[in-house]
């Protein structure tokens, strides 16, 4: 008897808390503690075995199955309003036009845009470093381990409200933008911007990486190409994943 009283009182609470905080809405972000912001890290290498001594990488595939369901989730959202990112210009010393740049960045974000979710170009910045400074930054920088991208992200653990994030592409490697043709159309030898950034923005999102071979028409396969540009456009499962996490 007296147990059941307590399961009855403890559901009552959980409820009860939960409608608190539905209620409270966007004031229930100043109830996150600071001790709480998480920091994940993506790290983007080259498909691991064919790689070795080449840094280029290994060459693109054409697709064969986007229509796999598989996704998986990190476990943050965004928020309601749009999120407001920033491009350092300066660390592109590729020949790619600013132009060209932002095109393909902005492209990469627009292609999440869906389900209430909005971004927004928040212009330039000369921030360089991924850090926790309120800036979500898209820049060149160093990486570890000759990897292709890595996307930090800051969360409260708790609540699963995205703090910010920082996407740096690996300075070291060759980049290239090149609009959408077919799959594997990109510059050979050249990490395309618009296909990188599309992928590391489903972590902004709050997708994770998908390493089965089943997954490797998807977005969200973990793995990048020199000439890839499959990533551009997503597939069923980063459509579902999306969707799962913003309805
Ligand atoms: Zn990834």
């Amino acid at each position: 008897m007296k147990k059941q009283y307590y399961l009855k009182l403890f559901v009552c609470l959980l409820v009860g808390g939960l409608l608190f905080l539905g209620l409270t809405g966007p004031s229930a972000s100043a109830k996150n503690d600071n001790n709480d912001v998480k920091l994940r890290v993506f790290v983007h290498y080259p498909k691991p075995g064919l790689d070795k001594g080449k840094p280029q990488g290994p060459v693109c595939q054409i697709t064969a199955n986007e229509q796999v369901a598989n996704y998986g989730l990190t476990g943050w959202k965004l928020p309601d309003s749009a999120v407001v990112y920033k491009i350092n210009y300066n660390t592109n010393s590729f020949g790619i036009s600013n132009d060209s740049l932002k095109l393909a960045v902005d492209n990469a974000f627009q292609a999440w845009a869906t389900s209430g979710l909005s971004f927004q170009d928040g212009g330039a910045t000369g921030a360089v470093r991924a850090q926790n400074d309120g800036i979500n930054l898209v820049a060149w920088g160093s990486v570890p381990n000759n990897a292709i991208a890595v996307t930090y992200t800051w969360y409260y653990q708790n609540t699963g409200q995205w703090v910010e994030s920082d996407t740096i592409l690996n300075k070291k490697l060759k980049w290239a933008v090149t609009p959408y043709t077919t799959d594997c159309a990109g510059t050979a030898g050249a990490y395309d911007v618009q296909n990188i950034m599309t992928h590391e923005n489903g972590h902004w999102v709050g997708l994770d990486d998908l390493y089965d071979l089943a997954s490797r028409d998807l977005t969200m396969y973990g793995y990048g190409f020199t000439g890839e540009l499959k990533k551009d456009t997503l597939g069923w499962g980063d459509s579902l994943g999306v969707k799962s996490i913003y309805r």
